[in-house]
């Protein structure tokens, strides 16, 4: 079957091959046919070295798709149900579950070790223990969720990282007040969908901050109330606050240099919420005094920081009710040959995301 494949971290570009098979299937395991993925910005941060990941291996961690294979011991899933990929399935037993942290359990990390494909070659890892940009992939049934049958395969897929990320964020994490002021750096897919969160919260202000023109003009149709270049920040904050800075203020960059940002963007008292990914050597740098005297919230949030399958389930209600716009985040549709194109248009800034079709 056909897969995009990184042989190398570093490479910038992947190979589409035709000689790749999905292993692993067996006793808890599903076989899924994926028909549609979006390329997040983790999969970058996987090929260049910035995320942790084992190479070679297939990228994609936001999917959706149709079981066409159950294992033994798997009750709740059948041939033919149409289900989205968990990348951070819940064990529901570890500590972390156990104390309603779900979104913290590393069960599912176990397997980001093992090949989930192989190739005459040899062995080919799955990013995060999953790997979407491919037709089939087989996965622990924890990481299989059924959708409803009006969800269409590509909204679905963005629910299982980018939009679960961005309005869990605002709403799990942060818990955005009703009436406050919010500044949202970083302006991709999930920086939109926080926006959108903290449009939902009932955020007075909502400012977005992207250098790019196109996901600023973006970002005020899903919600922000104004759209500035990095270095007009500084501006909206006197403007907006009178110096005083944002009640919360979202890092969806993944640099210390915009989390230092943000951190001096946002009020003494308010929140700063994490949410990009980023490197291990890359040092946020805060001095002692300023932590201890300015009394800010920092506040990080992995996958949404609450239970996923709930997370999901909101996010479904609230776009059927057409509270949230999913299907305009779908800038660009290729299928899985224009894999490339999906990345340029990730790297210049002009996609929000790109949904690659299978
Ligand atoms: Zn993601
Ligand atoms: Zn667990």
């Amino acid at each position: 079957m056909r897969a995009a494949v990184v042989h190398e971290i570093g490479q910038d570009k992947l190979e589409v091959l035709d000689d790749v098979e999905a292993v692993g299937f067996g006793p808890g395991k599903v076989r899924i046919r994926i028909r549609a993925t979006g390329l997040c910005h983790s999969d970058v941060s996987a090929m260049n070295g910035v995320l942790p990941q084992p190479a070679p291996f297939v990228p994609g961690h936001e999917g959706a798709g149709e079981i066409l294979d159950v294992g033994d011991g798997v009750s709740r899933l059948a041939a033919g149900d149409r289900v989205l990929m968990c990348w951070l399935p819940a064990c529901g037993g570890c500590a972390a579950c156990r104390r309603g942290q779900g979104h913290l359990c590393l069960a599912g990390f176990m397997n980001a070790g093992t090949p989930s494909f192989r190739r005459p070659g040899g062995d080919v890892f799955g990013f995060a223990g999953t790997g979407t940009f491919t037709e089939e992939v087989v996965v622990d049934a924890g990481c299989a969720v059924p959708i409803p049958d009006d969800v269409p395969f590509d909204i679905a897929a963005l629910i299982g990282c980018g939009v679960t990320t961005g309005l869990g964020a605002a709403i799990n994490t942060a818990k955005v007040e009703a009436g406050s002021s919010v500044a949202v750096i970083g302006c991709g897919g999930v920086g939109i969908s926080a926006i959108q969160g903290a449009k939902l919260q009932g955020a007075a202000q909502i400012v977005a901050v992207d250098p790019v023109e196109s996901r600023r003009e973006a970002a005020l149709r899903f919600g922000a109330t104004e759209a500035v270049a990095p270095d007009r920040l500084a501006d909206a904050k006197q403007r907006i606050t009178a110096g005083e800075g944002f009640d919360y203020v979202f890092e969806v960059v993944g640099k210390s240099a915009t989390a230092r940002t943000a951190y001096e963007t946002t009020r003494r008292g308010g929140t700063l919420c994490v949410v990009g990914a980023g490197a291990m050597d890359d040092h946020l740098r805060l001095n002692m005094f300023e932590l201890f005297f300015d009394e800010k919230r920092i506040l990080p949030s992995m996958y949404g920081g609450g239970d996923v399958l709930r997370s999901y389930e909101r996010a479904i209600a609230l776009w059927r009710a057409g509270r949230i716009d999913l299907a305009g985040l779908i800038t660009h549709r290729v299928p899985l040959a224009g894999i490339n194109d999906a990345l340029a248009q990730m790297r210049s800034g002009e996609a929000l995301r790109t949904c690659i079709e299978l």
